[in-house]
């Protein structure tokens, strides 16, 4: 029978009719799944010379892309198989008019007694515009996507002059408290790398928790492993102004985290090219028409929308997602003999 319980902001939600086993989302190798990155749309205003080509990409038909109740009816699934982690993304989220609509439905997902973590991932150029209802509707926090502090940079990187929006953005988030606000910043050689203690500096300044991101290769990049920034390099150059001591307890996270001079201050970096994390990968991701991966390397998806949209029970769709985990990969091959290029970049995939 379902029951009604207040979820984390006092409202009468349904639970899930539908009991799964833990099991069901644990792969052959022991890995227990408990994050699912949404992607509700592949477009974005911007274009990231390192994620997109200059002239876009050939966009999903609005068809496609998976309704607010689909996006809920999944979220459910997964949260009734043990998924407590969810961030939205895309392409670019905010882009989608319906984006507040979609963050209520997953936030009644979580109750008091049992909370999830909602967040999402935004290049912050609408967040202006959306960070109070985003807020209101229940979204935990935000990632902001930030590579330069430069104006002029920031337009020759992504192609548009819209730094001025970044930062209206991200004052907007601060105000409203969608806490904590955590800043991703891809590195390239020539092109920001010159601007590691600017930003160190800048996310001290502000409050904002910083991550630098190793470069992988997806999407529009001519990626060869020596043209990237590696975690070793951030952290030299990071030391040469500040004392970083490593914050122990790192779990399943993307992210390993040092303090800055003794904190509170904390930087991140995402190394999943030279210190990749896969053996404690937790992830399953969903593309905007409703492919669900289970690592961005590889090729294999499950396509959930046609059961979806023909009628498949939730018991049905959570079987075919515990099959697909069960097939995961131990880990991807960046840098090894058999690696191949993923076909769908980041921003397809969703970030
Ligand atoms: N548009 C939103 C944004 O930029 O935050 C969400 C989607 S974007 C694809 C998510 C993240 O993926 C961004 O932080 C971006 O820097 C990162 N990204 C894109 N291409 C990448 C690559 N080849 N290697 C590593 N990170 C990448
Ligand atoms: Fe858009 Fe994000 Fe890709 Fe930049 S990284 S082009 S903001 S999807």
């Amino acid at each position: 029978m379902e029951e009604a319980e207040p979820d984390q902001r006092g409202r009468e939600v349904v639970q899930p009719a539908v009991n799964l086993p833990a099991a069901l989302f644990t792969d052959q190798y022991g890995r227990r799944h408990r994050s699912l990155r949404i992607s509700i749309i592949d477009k974005c205003q911007l274009r990231c010379t390192y994620c997109m080509p200059a002239q876009g990409l050939p966009w999903l038909p609005p068809a496609k892309l998976l309704r607010v109740a689909e996006i809920s009816r999944l979220a459910r699934i997964a949260h009734a198989g043990g998924v407590r982690d969810f961030r939205i993304t895309g392409g670019e989220p905010l882009i989608r008019r319906d984006v507040c609509e979609i963050v209520r439905e997953i936030a009644t997902l979580g109750t008091a007694e049992d909370p999830i973590d909602l967040a999402l991932t935004t290049n912050a150029v609408l967040l202006d515009k959306f960070a109070k209802d985003l807020k209101d509707a229940g979204l935990s926090r935000i990632n902001v996507s930030l590579d330069t502090l430069r104006p002029e940079r920031f337009k020759k990187l992504t192609l548009r002059d819209q730094l001025g929006r970044v930062f209206a953005g991200l004052a907007s988030a601060k105000e409203v408290g969608l806490f904590p606000i955590k800043l991703n910043t891809l590195l390239m050689p020539g092109v920001n790398e010159d601007e590691i203690l600017d930003l160190v500096d800048y996310a001290r300044r502000e409050g904002f928790e910083l991550r630098f991101i190793e470069q992988m290769p997806l999407g529009n990049n001519p990626w060869n492993g020596s043209t990237i920034i590696t975690q070793v390099e951030i952290l030299e150059k990071i030391a040469e102004k500040h004392v970083l001591t490593e914050v122990p307890g790192r779990g399943s996270a993307p992210a390993a985290t040092w303090y800055v001079d003794g904190g509170p201050q904390k930087i991140g970096v995402i190394a999943s090219v030279t210190r990749p994390f896969c053996g404690g990968c937790d992830r399953l991701r969903l593309t905007a028409d409703g492919m669900l991966r289970t690592c961005l390397f590889s090729d294999r998806e499950t396509d959930l929308v046609t059961p979806l949209r023909s009628g498949a029970s939730d018991l049905e769709i959570a079987q075919l997602m515990g099959l697909a985990v069960h097939e995961k990969e131990p880990g991807h091959l960046i840098g090894k003999a058999g690696f191949k290029l993923p076909k769908r970049g980041m921003s397809a995939i969703g970030g």
